[in-house]
């Protein structure tokens, strides 16, 4: 009944281009590896991607394969004709050999005569260019579809964003892709005219991005400059492909779905099941099973995220159409039959998938139970209409899908304030934002929520501080703040923003972290995780531990006082290190911005050079500040007084009338509104962790204090005394012993790079005695690449090639040779006669051999000599 099936979609694309010069790899997991850019392998080019950077050399010019993708980015895409979010890609790739013309008409050849679909089914797009950008249309691309016999009125210009692939960064190699669609007919839609619109989402179905063109690099300045390198990247769906060339409506009837679809309306029978709710289940039990099939595990976050996600989809629209027992191990098991024809840890892992997947279902039917009995109540407590922020937080705490929360609302005849919905979604979206953004946690107010936050707090009196002098006070909660809207009481577990009359925590300003602690009363305990300063409003961000919290409130409020003396040890020091660097370095030394918190603290200052020995100096003034054991006063007084009094104020038109002078002893006098140790001599001991820079004349230092700083210094001469263990010498000896180890070289090796152009390399390029192209190359340092650029330039010339590095007395030497020349000639057996010129030895394989020696001076006489050799 069909009239192709995948398999042989599968064999006859790796026999074509196995046939027309193409090595076979295998597919990769599709859990990628040292990769941390990507969530799961999405292409055939995602885990090859050292071959295209040039950092690793491919086994072979031309590659094909056939790779499992998992596309996340595709999962609201479900349930049409054409997306999944699990599929194969067939794929084939040209690294620095041939470029658009064989890949073009390799492409149309595969499909025209391999799959042997009618021309008049065709199109291919190309780039447009861009005035832009500066790039012009791939008239190249257009001409070679032309000339391979597609119909020019086929082929189909795309803007940038439809086929300029890349850079993956701000930088790197990019270039224009040609991808081909398949004309599903008149009943998906309009024709297309040449000019005019292209509907890639119904009628034609791109079934093979047939080239991804490499041939530029987008460099800092933004240029699209030509790359040397270029290379070639093609890629196909599989089920698309089964799709079309089957004639059928959609991916879920071809021979690997169909069966899944099948099973699952067998299960939903006796339901008016939607079809595409078929299909979604259909695609997202399988790429469940595929994910838990490679040892994904489902959780809350990264990877495991997304199985938990496709899991409980499932779970809500069985749940949707009340069907009991629901038989999945039936639908687990078709899809391992199928993958397990080509991959092993289908079968193997089994008893494991069925495992996690009944774990997962049975924990989210609980949520769910316990998820509308929610609802449940809260509809008793609302009136007709649920808030927004009720429906939110039964979305989020729950994990139920809005439209089930909507659906059973309305059950009790309620409805739910869908404005109120969108506001709560868009602001938790909007605080994710920035939390990332900021690499912040939970446990900090979000500039959002601050927002919010402004205007409702405009009746509200500016907070008296009473911090500076107290750890402790008794205050009154005048508001209370919830996700943007306000609240009357915070019930146990909640987190808000909660405004005090009264404050003894210190709100984040002037570089130093906000302080930490607890408040309660009778009836009610919580934690204050941070506070903020809105025109001179604290805003407390509190968690109700236990009780609840009401507006009005009269409450005890305490800081942690063991945070905050760490915190004013670092802040008390970043004073003593701005004096100390002003001494050493000079006066021009000026303050950029300062970190101050319970770990470490850091000062950013304007200094054009690197500090080198004025480090050590730094380090012991600070410290000899700290023995000196300074006290602090402080004083209020105003601008001009105390510039009078040799203040250092440096963030200018940044003070009021009023200032407040930070001074200890006579040496530091700033202006600063942080709070500080009672005097020097609590810092304890002052060490700095780093110096850096951080922008143009900008540089950075990082240090700790008091016991932080005694638990670097200890730990750090515990790995000095572990080497000296291991190295048998005493600490003091330990350099000495390392550089009688050559260790200097090695290091240099790890750092240094050859990477021979194609120029240089045909202006070494000579003949051997026996009329084999042999490239000879001495390289004046040890370099890392050796054996991998090696076997580069031997694949390239096709011939023998010998590199060396030297350095100091001694050389490295590798010998290459393609391996399609080894039955003739072999490196092992050359690398042995060139060893005995440098007096050294080595081996290897016939393709690569590797080996050292000592005698730099031997290298001239094995050059004269080395066509020779084989
Ligand atoms: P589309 O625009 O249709 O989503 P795409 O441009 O994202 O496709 P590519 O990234 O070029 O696709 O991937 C190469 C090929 O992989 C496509 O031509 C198609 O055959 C297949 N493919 C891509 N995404 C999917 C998917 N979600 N499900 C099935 N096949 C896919
Ligand atoms: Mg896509």
């Amino acid at each position: 009944m069909y009239c192709i099936t995948s398999d042989e979609i599968r064999n006859i694309f790796l026999d074509y281009f196995k046939k027309n010069n193409h090595m076979q790899i295998s597919g990769s997991s599709i859990i990628p590896k040292n990769d941390p850019t990507l969530l799961f392998i999405n292409s055939g080019m995602a885990p090859l991607k050292t071959y295209f950077t040039g950092e690793e050399i491919p086994p072979e010019k031309n590659l094909c394969n056939i790779q499992p993708c998992i596309r996340t980015i595709d999962i609201d895409e479900i349930g049409d004709r054409h997306h999944l979010t699990s599929f194969e890609m067939l794929g084939s790739w040209s690294f620095d050999n041939y470029f658009k013309e064989d890949a073009i008409k390799l492409a149309f050849r595969l499909l025209t005569e391999g799959y042997k679909i009618p021309k008049e089914k065709l199109y291919a797009t190309v780039f447009a260019g861009s005035e832009k950008l500066g790039l012009s249309m791939d008239q190249e691309s257009a001409d070679i579809w032309k000339e391979a016999g597609m119909d020019p009125a086929h082929i189909v210009p795309q803007p940038f964003e439809d086929n300029f692939w890349g850079p993956t960064a701000e930088t790197g190699p990019c270039g224009p892709c040609t991808e081909v669609f398949y004309d599903t007919g008149e009943e998906f839609g309009e024709a297309y005219v040449p000019g005019g619109h292209f509907d890639t989402k119904k009628r034609y179905i791109e079934i093979w991005n047939a080239g991804v063109f490499m041939q530029f690099n987008k460099n800092t300045k933004g240029e699209y400059e030509n790359l040397k390198f270029k290379s070639v990247d093609t890629g196909a769906g599989l089920e698309r492909l089964t799709m079309t060339l089957n004639k059928l409506n959609s991916v879920y009837e071809i021979d690997s779905l169909k069966p899944i679809v099948d099973l699952i309306q067998e299960e939903m029978k006796g339901t008016e099941v939607a079809e595409r709710d078929v299909h979604v289940m259909t695609d997202h039990f399988r790429t469940s099973t595929i994910l838990l099939a490679a040892g994904v595990q489902p959780s809350n976050t990264g990877r495991g995220y997304i199985p938990r996600r496709l899991i409980r989809k499932c779970c809500t629209i069985i749940h949707k159409y009340q069907v009991e027992n629901f038989n999945y191990e039936k639908i687990v098991d078709k899809v391992i039959k199928h993958y397990a024809k080509y991959y092993d840890h289908f079968e193997a892992n089994r008893a494991n998938i069925l495992k996690m997947l009944q774990q997962e279902i049975s924990s989210y039917n609980e949520i769910l139970k316990e998820g509308i009995q929610r609802i449940e109540k809260i509809c008793e407590k609302s009136g007709d209409i649920v808030s927004g922020n009720d429906a939110f937080v039964l979305v989020t705490t729950y994990g139920l899908p809005y439209a089930l929360v909507e659906e059973y609302v309305n059950k009790c005849g309620k409805k739910v304030d869908k404005e109120g919905y969108k506001k709560a979604e868009n602001h938790h979206k909007e605080i994710s934002r920035n939390e990332s953004a900021h690499d912040k946690d939970d446990s900090q107010i979000s500039n959002q929520e601050l927002k919010d936050l402004e205007s409702s707090l405009e009746e509200i009196v500016e907070t008296d501080f009473s911090g500076y002098e107290k750890l402790s006070c008794e205050a009154k909660v005048l508001f209370i703040s919830q996700n943007g809207e306000k609240k009357d009481t915070l019930a146990e577990g909640e987190k808000a923003a909660v405004v005090f009359n009264t404050s003894c925590f210190y709100a984040e300003s002037g570089g130093q972290v906000a302080d930490t602690g607890e408040i309660s009363n009778q009836s009610m305990t919580g934690k204050v995780l941070d506070v903020k300063k809105v025109k001179g409003k604290f805003v407390h961000f509190v968690q109700v531990e236990q009780g609840v919290l009401k507006c009005g409130d009269q409450l005890q409020l305490n800081v942690n006082g063991e945070r905050r003396t760490k915190i004013e040890a670092n802040h008390s020091a970043v004073h003593l290190l701005q004096y100390a660097l002003r001494e050493v370095c000079g006066k021009d030394v000026k303050q950029a911005g300062s970190l101050v918190t319970d770990e470490r603290l850091r000062f950013d200052f304007y200094c054009d050079e690197k500090l080198q020995d004025e480090l050590d100096v730094v380090e012991k003034l600070v410290n000899k500040t700290i023995q000196q054991n300074l006290s602090k006063d402080i004083k209020l007084t105003t601008y001009e007084d105390a510039i009078r009094e040799g203040a250092l104020a440096f963030f200018e038109n940044k003070y009021g009338n009023e200032v407040r002078l930070v001074s200890f002893g006579e040496i530091s006098r700033e202006l600063c509104g942080g709070t500080h140790i009672e005097s020097t001599g609590k810092i304890g001991l002052f060490k700095i962790l780093s110096e850096e820079s951080v922008g143009r004349g900008i540089r950075r230092i990082t240090a700790v204090t008091g016991e932080c700083a005694l638990d670097y210094v200890q730990s750090e001469l515990k790995i000095l005394r572990e080497v000296s263990k291991k190295l048998k010498v005493s600490t003091n000896q330990i350099l000495a012993k390392l550089n009688s180890f050559d260790g200097k070289k090695q290091v240099a090796a790890e750092n240094k790079k050859i990477q021979l152009t194609k120029e240089e390399v045909s202006k070494l390029i000579k003949q051997s005695s026996g009329n084999i192209k042999y490239v000879f190359y001495q390289e004046d340092e040890f370099v890392e690449n050796l054996n991998n650029e090696a076997i580069r330039i031997a694949n390239d010339i096709q011939g023998v090639t010998c590199l060396l590095a030297v350095a100091d007395q001694s050389v490295k030497i590798a010998v290459a040779v393609p391996k399609a020349m080894t039955k003739e000639i072999n490196a092992g057996n050359i690398l042995k006669k060139a060893v005995t010129y440098i007096d050294g030895k080595g081996g290897g394989a016939p393709h690569l051999a590797m080996g050292g020696g000592s005698n730099v001076d031997g290298i001239k006489k094995l050059e004269e000599d080395f066509g020779s050799l084989f």
